[in-house]
C-alpha cells in the first residue's frame, strides 16, 4: 500500500482494502525505520496523524469523504502549521511554534489529507542540496552518499522512499523540480499567484511558489486541485478560476508543439541526461506531438539575475528576525545592538548570511541601479524570451537538472558550482511560469528528470503531457534500492 499512488490509495480506501488508520500507521512505522538514515522529517506529528486517520475513516464510512480523505502527506517545514514547530530548518526558528496554518496546509486538510509531519529543507529554502539545514543534510534514498537536491529535499526524499504518499514543497528557483528530478519523483511549480503564499515563510516574495510533489502526474493534479485558488490573505494570489486538472488528463497530444530550447541542451548538460531527456521526448512524438527547435537567448543571464533579485528580497524578508519578537535570541545581550547582532549571527547559517550580504549590497545606495535595477531589466528580457517562444509552441521541454545527484559535500566549498545546479530551473521563476519535472530515466542508477514549462496558468497542459508520458513509461514507478 505504501508504493501505491494517491489515486490508488484513494480507491483502496473507498473499497475498504485497508483503512486510513492502517495506511497512516504503516507510514509512521516506515518513518521510524528509515528516517534515522534519510533525515527527511524534522518533526513527526504521530498523534495528530492518528487522530486525522480516525476522522478520515469516519468520513469514508459516512460518505462525506473528499478527494484526499485519508491520504498521508508531509509539509515542507516552511509552511506554518498551527501548534506545530515550523523551523524553516534554521536555528533562528528552532523554537517557533506557528500560531496558525498556512492556506496550503488548511486547504489540503480540508480536502481530507492527513499530515504525518514536517520535512527537512535547506535553511530558509536557500540551497540546491539540502545541506544548509541546521538539522543536518537529507540523504538521497537512491544513494545515501548523495544529496537529494534542494531546497525541498526532505519532501522529495520522503516521497521517493515511501515515507508519505505526497508532500508539499516550495520553488523559488527550482526547489520543487530539482529535488524531484534527483529523487525520481514528480514535482510541479505552479504559475506565480496560482497557489497562496499565506503562511509560507518568505524567502524571495516575487519568486516563491508552493506546489505538490508526488509519484505521478495524476497525483500532482489531485493535490494542485486542493491547493490552488484565490486567497484574500495573499495579495499576490490571482483571482482566476481553477480548472478541473484531473478532467484535463487524457487529452490528445496530436499536434501539440513542444519547443526544445537549444540553450538547455548545451555543453553543460551531462550527455547521458541529454539522452534520457531525448528518449522521453521521442515518446511524446509517438503521441503525435511535434518537436520544434527554439531559442531562449537570455538563458545565460538567469543565474546572475536570480542571484541579485533573490538575495535582495531575502535580505529584506529576513530583516524581521531580530531576536525581539520571536525566534532565536542570544544569551545575555549587553544592549539592543548586541541583541540584534548576536541573535542574527548565531541564529543564521553561512548560506543565509551570504545571501543577506549580497542582498543588502545590491540594494545599497550607489549599487541599486548597477545591480538590482539591471537584474530587474534582465528579468523582463528572460520573460520576453518565453513569451516569444510561446508564440510558436505550446509547451517547452528540456532537462530539469544538468546531471544526476552529486555527492554530499562535493559542492559545499564552491557556491557558484552549487548555484549552477539550477541553471535550467531559475528562468521559470524569474518569468513566473508553471513548470513540472517528471522522471525520465536513470543515469548510473540515479534518477533524472524531464522538465516541461507552460504558458501562464496552463498547468493543465503540463499535467496532461506528463500523464500521457507516464502511461507508456514506468520511470515514476521505480523504487530506490535503499528504500
Ligand atoms: N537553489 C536556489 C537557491 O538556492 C533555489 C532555491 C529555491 O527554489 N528555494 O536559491
Amino acid at each position: 500500500m505504501l508504493d501505491d499512488t494517491i489515486s490508488q490509495q484513494a480507491a483502496a480506501l473507498r473499497r475498504g482494502d485497508y483503512s486510513a488508520n492502517e495506511l497512516v500507521t504503516a507510514y509512521l512505522t516506515r518513518i521510524v525505520a528509515k528516517n534515522g538514515t534519510l533525515n527527511a522529517y524534522l518533526t513527526v506529528t504521530e498523534q495528530a496523524a492518528l487522530d486525522g486517520a480516525r476522522a478520515a475513516d469516519a468520513a469514508l464510512a459516512d460518505g462525506s469523504a473528499g478527494p484526499l480523505t485519508g491520504i498521508p502527506i508531509a509539509h515542507k517545514d516552511i509552511f506554518c502549521t498551527d501548534g506545530v514547530r515550523t523551523s524553516c530548518a534554521s536555528r533562528m526558528l528552532d523554537n517557533f511554534i506557528a500560531p496558525y496554518d498556512a492556506t496550503v496546509v488548511m486547504r489540503l486538510a480540508a480536502a481530507g489529507a492527513v499530515m504525518l509531519g514536517k520535512t527537512n529543507m535547506d535553511e530558509f529554502a536557500m540551497g540546491s542540496s539540502n545541506e544548509t539545514s541546521f538539522y543536518g543534510p537529507v540523504r538521497n534514498p537512491w544513494d545515501s552518499q548523495r544529496v537529494p537536491g534542494g531546497s525541498s529535499g526532505g519532501s522529495a526524499a520522503a516521497v521517493a522512499a515511501g515515507l508519505c504518499a505526497a508532500a508539499t514543497g516550495t520553488d523559488t528557483g527550482g526547489s520543487i523540480r530539482q529535488p524531484a528530478a534527483l529523487t525520481g519523483i514528480c514535482g510541479l511549480k505552479p504559475t506565480y499567484g496560482r497557489v497562496s503564499r499565506y503562511g509560507m515563510i518568505a524567502f524571495a516574495s516575487s519568486l516563491d511558489q508552493g506546489g505538490p510533489m508526488a509519484r505521478s502526474a495524476q497525483d500532482l493534479a489531485l493535490l494542485l486541485q486542493a491547493m490552488a485558488g484565490f486567497d484574500p490573505r495573499d495579495s499576490t494570489s490571482i483571482e482566476r478560476e481553477v480548472p478541473d486538472y484531473t478532467a484535463a488528463l487524457g487529452g490528445s497530444l496530436q499536434g501539440l508543439r513542444i519547443g526544445l530550447p537549444r540553450e538547455y541542451f548545451d555543453a553543460g548538460l551531462d550527455p547521458a541526461v541529454g539522452d534520457a531527456v531525448r528518449a522521453g521526448l521521442a515518446e511524446l512524438e509517438r503521441f503525435g506531438a511535434t518537436l520544434v527547435d527554439i531559442s531562449l537567448p537570455h538563458t545565460h543571464l538567469s543565474v546572475p539575475a536570480y542571484y541579485v533579485v533573490a538575495p535582495a528580497e531575502a535580505s529584506s524578508n529576513l530583516a524581521r528576525y531580530d531576536g525581539v519578537r520571536y525566534g532565536y535570541r542570544c544569551d545575555n545581550p549587553a544592549d539592543l545592538q548586541d541583541l540584534y547582532q548576536r541573535s542574527r549571527s548565531e541564529g543564521f547559517g553561512a548560506e543565509v548570511k551570504r545571501r543577506i550580504l549580497i542582498g543588502t549590497y545590491v540594494l545599497s545606495a550607489g549599487y541599486y541601479d548597477a545591480y538590482y535595477l539591471k537584474a530587474q531589466r534582465v528579468r523582463r528580457l528572460i520573460r520576453n524570451d518565453f513569451l516569444e517562444a510561446f508564440g510558436q509552441v505550446d509547451v517547452i521541454a528540456g532537462p530539469t537538472v544538468p546531471g544526476p545527484a552529486f555527492r554530499l559535500g562535493e559542492r559545499n566549498n564552491d557556491p557558484v558550482a552549487m548555484y549552477l545546479s539550477d541553471i535550467y530551473t531559475l528562468a521559470v521563476n524569474l518569468a513566473g511560469l508553471p513548470a513540472l519535472s517528471v522522471p525520465c530515466g536513470l543515469v548510473q542508477g540515479l534518477p533524472v528528470g524531464l522538465q516541461l514549462i507552460g504558458r501562464d496558468f496552463d498547468e493543465a497542459s503540463l499535467l496532461n503531457v506528463a500523464h500521457r508520458y507516464q502511461q507508456v513509461t514506468d520511470w515514476h514507478l521505480r523504487r530506490p534500492p535503499e528504500a
